[in-house]
């Protein structure tokens, strides 16, 4: 099968989240199976020169956008039997950021989505299947049924929509949107493009590929419902019929405790040792007290509600009160900056703070803590607590989409379980959870071994969602 992936971020070239872990780990595994598997993405002066520097320049056309022309270089570079092209025009992509600041997001990644579509009869590749992610992608599929399907090189292509954050919708002006790229009156009907009295990427990537997909079956199933639907969930009820669930893998060599050259010492179930060793050396590099026998409890993401930090906020006073260490790593609002960095000075020596994109730090946070916490608001799959299992530190999560399907709260009339859970997004229900665990870690650690064990031998690969994912496109392929 030939399968073309557009995202605007694809490890280990650009990432701000997990957007790029899926795309960077799926990719390789589907051409492993034999696929021709193509990645298209937007060159940020942001990708680091190192592979700016393997990267080989293949061609250069023309976008039209409303009444200007731009220039679309394609560079080219392969990797792990994935070819990537990375489409480059520096007054888009030559930013120091990769989202955002300039206000111009529509031009920007209209540029990217009509770019995709114009590049390929150019280059050596027909793809069966087009798989978009996220709204920076959602036009792909779009601009495809309405613009291009009647020309041959287009017809028998199918589309696909990956939601990897509902939220996230790319919301601009019509009038905007309209002039570059070109999308008539006719077409800015609430059942077309028009949303709410705006033009939405995701919006119209929902409406218009073959299938829609998500990250998660409980997130696919929540979307559909007003309380996580984003002022979409009436479309996605629409279009259920096409909705898959797919749950997300990790890339288990890069996030091998045993081979993990990012941590400070490597690690497996069967040699545990290594992992208080882990837990000592993060204490002081932290700053935190010294001692193994204080359970230590990491936070990594992004600093933003989704991910439950008010409910830490509520009862942050009360989580110091107890025997416990907490480190946070993550980049986001202000609000959470100033209350982490104002906790670190406030509990020094049991809580730490760290505000930025820290790939190392993130690897031995994993590594070093007891526990991690992940109490989302929404989770549309959540890597971060695939990642912290691996690695024998056990989640405390809301049940919430991605989280719900992956972490399964302790039980203690049948053992099992590979962590603590809560429903309600309430900050104490939370803190009793965490108490709960804390209860175990003083007075009962062989329930938290046996929780760590689960954890660790859990199967987090891609293994069974490339075999989801190949189902989904076969089906669409089959359906003429
Ligand atoms: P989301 O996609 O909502 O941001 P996920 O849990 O799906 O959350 O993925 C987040 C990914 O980004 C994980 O691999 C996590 O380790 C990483 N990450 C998030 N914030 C940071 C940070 N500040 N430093 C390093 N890695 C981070």
């Amino acid at each position: 099968m030939n399968i073309l992936f557009t995202a605007s971020e694809c490890v280990p070239f650009v990432k701000t989240g997990g957007l790029a872990d899926v795309v960077g780990s799926l990719a390789p595994v589907l051409a492993k199976q034999g696929h021709d598997v193509r990645v298209m993405l937007p060159m940020y002066s942001a990708i680091p020169q190192d592979w700016q520097a393997k990267m080989q320049f293949v061609l250069h056309f023309d976008v039209q956008l409303g009444w200007r022309r731009q220039y679309c270089g394609v560079m080219m570079l392969k990797k792990d039997g994935v070819t990537y092209y990375f489409l480059d025009n520096k007054y888009y992509f030559g930013r120091p950021y990769i989202y955002g600041l300039g206000g111009d997001e529509y031009e920007r990644y209209g540029f990217f989505c009509r770019a995709v579509l114009n590049a390929l009869p150019l280059l050596p590749f027909h793809p069966d299947v087009l798989h978009a992610h996220d709204w920076q992608s959602g036009m792909v599929p779009a601009l495809l049924k309405i613009q291009y399907t009647h020309l041959p090189f287009y017809a028998n292509i199918k589309s696909i929509f990956t939601i990897h954050n509902l939220q996230y919708q790319g919301i601009f002006g019509i009038k905007e949107v309209q002039d570059v790229l070109g999308l008539g009156d006719g077409l800015w009907s609430g059942d077309k493009l028009e949303c709410y009295g705006c033009a939405n990427f995701m919006k119209a990537g929902l409406v218009y590929s073959d299938a829609i997909s998500t990250v998660s079956p409980s997130y696919a199933e929540e979307i559909t419902t007003a309380y996580y639907g984003e002022r979409l969930d009436g479309l996605i009820r629409t279009r259920r019929d096409s909705l898959y669930g797919v749950l997300n893998g990790i890339d288990t060599d890069e996030y091998n405790p045993e081979h993990d050259p990012l941590i400070y010492k490597p690690f497996s179930l069967q040699k545990l040792a290594g992992k208080a060793e882990n837990k000592r050396r993060l204490q002081e590099e932290l700053g935190l007290t010294v001692d193994a026998g204080t359970p230590l409890i990491a936070m990594v993401g992004r600093l933003t509600n989704q991910k439950g930090l008010d409910l830490v906020d509520s009862v942050l006073g009360e989580m110091m009160n107890e025997k416990m260490q907490l480190v946070v790593l993550g980049m986001g609002d202000a609000r959470y900056t100033n209350l982490f960095s104002w906790a670190e000075g406030q509990y020094h020596g049991q809580m730490a703070a760290r505000f930025a994109m820290d790939t190392v730090l993130a690897h031995k946070l994993y590594a070093g803590a007891d526990f991690f916490l992940m109490p989302s608001l929404f989770e549309p799959c959540g890597l971060s607590q695939l990642i912290a299992m691996r690695y024998g530190t056990i989640p405390i999560v809301r049940e919430t989409g991605g989280l719900r399907d992956t972490v399964l709260s302790y039980n203690e009339f049948s053992k099992d379980g590979n962590g603590f859970t809560f429903l309600n997004y309430n900050a104490h229900d939370m803190l009793v959870v965490i108490q709960r665990a804390l209860y175990y870690y003083e007075k009962d650690k062989a329930v938290l071994a046996s929780l760590q064990k689960r954890g660790m031998e859990g199967d987090y690969s891609w293994a069974h969602s490339a075999r989801d994912y190949l189902d989904i496109y076969q089906k669409l392929l089959e359906h003429v």
